[in-house]
């Protein structure tokens, strides 16, 4: 991120550098989940975006590795959506680094296979069990918890799912019939032209008609 920002120069008049580093935190924190969350809706909505973003969900068991089991296009897109306006900010060095950090831990953590769910923070923070819902194949609850870091998004605009106790999903994954090799989950998005509607199979419709 901070060598991107050098080599484009995206860093207009600081703006936002005058102020503390905590401060400088916790607004890049609020402003990353807040696009994060509205592209990830995107993602399960827009049905080209859904061809690239299901390759995440393809997983049928959670661990810390699926964090990073994405389409390159999905990332790459997601990136520039999500930083771009944040390196705009003029945030300074020290909060941007630190975030990098605070994002790569928060991914790794909540897509591991672990049962925990923050407690009563749960509200606030997305936890590992907030986001193995987002993975679930349990049609019922489809297009919930998008929000990388914190609840308070999905909850403010109606898509958070929170269980009461620790229940976790019992299957993960999509039900559609996906190639499991790595070349096949790449190429697999762009099989048909992008301005052909995918067929049902690719686009599940309950994905979309629940959000
Ligand atoms: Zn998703
Ligand atoms: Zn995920």
């Amino acid at each position: 991120m901070l060598l991107i920002r050098e080599a484009t120069h995206l860093n207009f008049g600081h703006l936002a550098a005058h102020q503390p580093y905590w401060l400088q935190f916790v607004q890049i924190v609020i402003m990353a989940d807040f696009l994060a969350y509205w592209f990830h809706r995107c993602l399960h909505q827009v049905p080209f975006l859904w061809r690239l973003h299901r390759v995440h969900h393809t997983s049928e068991q959670m661990d810390w590795l699926v964090n990073v089991h994405l389409h390159p296009v999905d990332k790459i897109l997601g990136d520039c959506f999500q930083f771009i306006p944040i390196f705009l900010m003029g945030f300074s060095t020290v909060p941007l680094f630190i975030y990098t950090i605070f994002l790569a831990f928060q991914g790794f953590l909540n897509h591991s296979n672990v049962n925990v769910n923050f407690g009563p923070l749960r509200f606030v923070f997305a936890s590992p069990v907030f986001h193995h819902w987002h993975h679930c194949n349990h049609p019922e609850y489809y297009n919930k918890n998008f929000a990388p870091h914190l609840a308070i998004f999905d909850l403010l605009f109606g898509t958070a799912h929170i269980p009461d106790g620790n229940a976790m999903p019992e299957r993960y994954g999509v039900p559609d019939d996906l190639p499991k090799d790595f070349l096949g989950q790449m190429i697999c998005p762009v099989k048909s032209p992008l301005w052909v509607e995918p067929s049902t199979s690719e686009a599940p419709k309950d994905r979309v008609e629940r959000v």
